[in-house]
């Protein structure tokens, strides 16, 4: 078979209780909807196969290729806060690893292919609507330059699937530095398989964090660079309006990738309390509690490694407590980096943050909207006379005027010329972010008059959010009020 894969598997290599081995799966009639050319290319994995026979065998589960040696994972996790000591992919097939161009060890994992050991009462099925959710807005935070798994292909599995309604079903081809999660340690830690959490912080330092094989304490080390990498994600998620919508345990991977795009949205109108899941009830994974989720989420790692950190139990809970600190201190820090740089800061200032405070403060009393007013802002920056079109965009301009009276005057103290502060500014700010109502309507067409030409065209311009592409200006304009989505669901 020529072009194919050259898998390097090394989570199989760990004991069986880690994982299950599966058979393909053969589904009714696939079809390819979409191969991502550019991450392929990235992965080092030859495009004509990925459109052959075989390629289409291996993206749908149906049949696999020499060197796949396909499992479901084990995992655990605390759901929305309630420990569940056994998940595991249960709609998910790991086919096994590459390693890319850049020598990075990578997951190529399904989603949707069928059911496994650890499907529970599910069928192991995605809906396709589900698949271009992922496939779309992975991509689009790809170049939004936030660490993600990526989307490699969609395939359609010419089945259907029952939800509330019956709907076609679909594979996504997902790549990741790997899928080992929080909840992968608590799966062990839950069984007293102290050996087991070992093993399998070995081999994520092996695989993510190489450079803390040298150092003295390694787990602690561990702990604190899983903490430092989470602080900086997170970080990045506020700075484009981003809402993970299910940040799980299960869904935290200790990789430092954004995972899971279930029930994600993107803030329109900039308000810190806003939720878009139609299972979070209580807000607990609202825009502005993802940081401290995160620090919830990373305490409930540091339990998993209590036994790796010292002998005595007091030495194991105070060497977590300062490990767990290096996550506030990098959210911090990145927090502030981004942010300064959206406002046209150079470096910090007395008041920076101050200023950044104010201004959220503003657009959430003025309902204005996160991703214009930031990237109208950068026009500003060449005086009052260019203010007409981010002042519109809040309830009371006159709000915006005061504020950016104090903006400009800390402007002045840049050292940088106006125009490159305003081109600094549109490199951070993004012109175009997947608005729930575009993907909600791409989806739609791609369903219902299998037209896949909008999923395409949005596609093409999230793959370059700081550009302006005028000729596709509407897919960056905030949706009207009959156009605004208020719920997203669940990708089951
Ligand atoms: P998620 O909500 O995607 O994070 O999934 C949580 C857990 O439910 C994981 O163990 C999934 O494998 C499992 N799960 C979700 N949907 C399905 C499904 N359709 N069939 C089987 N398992 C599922
Ligand atoms: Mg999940």
């Amino acid at each position: 078979m020529a072009g194919v894969p050259h898998f390097d598997n090394s989570y199989i290599g760990l004991p069986k209780q880690f994982y299950e081995r599966l058979e393909p799966n053969r589904v009714a009639a696939p079809r390819l909807i979409q191969i991502n050319d550019v991450l392929a290319e990235e992965l080092g994995l030859d495009k004509n196969f990925l459109r052959s026979p075989a390629g289409l065998d291996m993206l749908s589960g149906c049949a696999m290729p020499p060197g796949a040696e396909p499992i479901a994972q084990a995992y655990a996790g605390h759901q929305f806060g309630e420990f569940v000591h056994q998940l595991g992919d249960g709609r998910a097939m790991l086919l096994g690893e590459v390693v890319d161009r850049n020598g990075i060890r990578r997951d190529l994992q399904l989603k949707g292919s069928g059911r496994t050991p650890f499907s529970r009462r599910g069928d192991g099925r995605a809906a396709l609507g589900s698949v271009l959710r992922e496939y779309l807005v992975s991509e689009a935070i790809a170049a939004l330059r936030i660490p993600t798994t990526r989307s490699l292909a969609a395939v359609a599995t010419g089945e259907q699937v029952i939800r509330e309604t019956l709907l076609p079903g679909a594979v996504l081809t997902r790549a990741a530095a790997s899928h080992i999660r929080v909840g992968t340690f608590e799966y062990f830690a839950a069984r007293r398989d102290i050996e087991a959490v070992r093993l399998l912080a070995d081999y994520v330092i092996a695989r993510h964090y190489p450079h803390i094989r040298f150092e003295s304490e390694t787990y602690r080390a561990l702990l604190g660079a899983v903490a430092e990498r989470q602080g900086a994600l997170i970080a990045r998620w506020l700075a484009v309006g981003f809402i993970h919508g299910v940040m799980n345990t299960d869904n935290m991977s200790v990789a430092g990738e954004l995972l899971d795009y279930g029930p994600c949205a993107f803030l329109d109108t900039f308000d810190p309390l806003a939720v878009f899941s139609s299972i979070d009830q209580a807000g607990r994974y609202a825009y502005s509690n993802q940081p401290s989720v995160g620090a919830w989420n990373l305490a409930r790692f540091s339990e998993t490694l209590l036994p790796l950190l010292a002998v005595a139990e007091t030495d194991q809970v105070a060497i977590a407590q300062q490990e767990l600190e290096r996550y506030g201190w990098r959210f911090k820090m990145e927090f502030q980096a981004i942010f300064h740089a959206k406002f046209g800061f150079g470096e910090v200032r007395e008041g920076d943050a101050e200023l950044v405070h104010s201004f959220l403060l503003a657009m959430t009393e003025n309902q204005a909207d996160f991703t214009l007013t930031f990237r109208r802002l950068a026009d500003s920056v060449l005086g009052p006379d260019d203010d007409e079109p981010v002042r519109s965009l809040f309830i009371n301009p006159l709000d915006f005027d005061r504020w950016a009276a104090v903006w400009r005057e800390r402007l002045a103290a840049e050292t940088r010329p106006p125009m490159a502060v305003r081109e600094a500014m549109r490199r951070v700010n993004p012109a175009f972010i997947p608005r729930n109502h575009r993907v909600e309507a791409v989806i739609k067409a791609a369903i219902k008059s299998s037209d896949y030409r909008p999923f395409e065209e949005f596609s093409r311009v999230l793959s370059k959010p700081y550009e302006d592409h005028p000729a596709f200006a509407k897919y960056g304009d905030a949706p009207a009020e009959h156009e605004r989505v208020s719920a997203t669901f669940c990708g089951t």
